[in-house]
């Protein structure tokens, strides 16, 4: 009997329903060359749950992800619920789910496809090559951390505050993590912290030296996160593995989606110790959604991450990947990474495309 995978995609808001659906005809393609049988349901989060349910992440949501061996997400949110109440905001459904699923660690590769090179806003000669993975973590820090929405206080200030606290056990875990997944590339290690003036940043640090540093097989440095965002424009390809905390993490990794090319185009995969999260790294883009222009390759190439690491099915993994820098090569374009001379294709084709170089 083929082997059976139960896989939970969330479409969320905006240009989420068009991209899942891309990645979907994928992800069927593969089933039917290795002979496995994906599982989909349907499950709603975000927007669209506000709209059915009144709230971003139901319940039944959460059950469903919880059954299922893996999570394929669009992108949540859209000015259509930017009023709602701070608590019931789409964004609450994302960090909701990585709650719930226990969540820590992020991954988000950054690979520059020779194809687009053109397309980056730095010179090609800086990141030909560049192949870097963003490891942030998740399920702590500021944005966690105790909340005061704007009050008066007793000076008569208006004044609003969110608290940076991290533990032990969460540093050591992903330092464990990062540890492992480190060793599996070039065995370098970027920590990047704020630890010249923020106190979580300095337990970090001694955290990080007394894991990653006390290991020999690894080369561990530390970069302040003002100097690693100037660095990662500079000389992205400098980097191996980078890990931060979750804000960091956040700002960096669209920072280094533009050495790709386009936002569109990145994956991310969240795991944890339950069932994992795959999603592309951009929102729900509301101002081109609904007219079959947004980029599915990021949300794809999630897909791929999600086979190598929740199906066990590495081999398709690189099939995708493979069959993405094909389409790229023959010179298929979505409107984002779109000049003339190149073909242009809608949303709605890029699955099928895709799919005809997985042979
Ligand atoms: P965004 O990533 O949605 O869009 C930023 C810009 O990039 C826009 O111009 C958009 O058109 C473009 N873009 C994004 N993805 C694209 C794609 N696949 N193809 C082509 N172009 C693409 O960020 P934003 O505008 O700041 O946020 C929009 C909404 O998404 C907000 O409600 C925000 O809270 C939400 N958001 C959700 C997630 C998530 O679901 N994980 C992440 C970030 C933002």
């Amino acid at each position: 009997m083929n082997k059976e995978y139960k896989i939970v995609l969330i479409n969320g808001d905006g240009i989420g329903e068009e991209i899942v659906a891309a990645a979907k005809v994928v992800l069927e393609k593969v089933a039917n060359k290795y002979q496995v049988k994906f599982d989909f349901t349907r499950a709603l989060a975000g927007g669209e749950a506000i709209d059915a349910v009144g709230v971003p992440l139901p319940d039944t949501t959460i059950e469903a992800c919880k059954k299922a061996d893996a999570v394929l997400l669009g992108a949540v949110g859209g000015p259509k619920w930017d009023h709602v109440a701070p608590k019931l905001r789409p964004e609450q459904a994302i960090l909701g789910l990585r709650k719930a699923l226990s969540l820590y660690v992020n991954l988000r590769p950054i690979k520059v496809f020779d194809a687009l090179l053109e397309f980056s806003p730095l010179k090609p000669e800086n990141v030909a090559d560049t192949d870097l993975l963003i490891v942030r973590e998740l399920n702590g820090g500021i944005y966690y951390g105790e909340k005061k929405e704007a009050y008066i206080d007793t000076d008569g200030v208006e004044k609003a505050s969110d608290l940076e606290i991290y533990s032990r056990p969460e540093i050591e875990r992903l330092m464990n993590f990062t540890k492992n997944i480190a060793k599996l590339r070039n065995k370098k290690v970027t920590s990047v912290d704020k630890a010249n003036v923020l106190a979580s940043s300095r337990l970090w640090r001694k955290i990080t030296n007394d894991i990653i540093g006390q290991d020999s097989e690894l080369e561990l440095e530390h970069l302040y996160v003002d100097n690693c965002a100037m660095q990662m424009v500079l000389k992205p390809k400098q980097f191996d593995v980078v890990v931060t905390n979750n804000i960091f993490g956040d700002i960096l990794s669209d920072e280094a989606a533009v050495i790709a090319g386009s936002i569109g185009m990145l994956p991310s995969a969240s795991l944890g110790d339950g069932t994992a999260l795959y999603e592309p790294i951009h929102g729900s883009a509301p101002d081109i959604a609904g007219q079959n222009i947004a980029n599915p390759l990021g949300t794809i190439l999630s897909a791929a991450m999600m086979l190598k690491y929740s199906l066990n099915m590495s081999e398709a993994a690189e099939d995708i990947e493979q069959a993405v820098k094909c389409f790229l090569q023959a010179g298929y374009r979505t409107a984002d990474l779109y000049r003339p001379g190149l073909k242009k294709v809608g949303t709605n084709e890029v699955g099928e495309l895709i799919s005809q170089y997985i042979k």
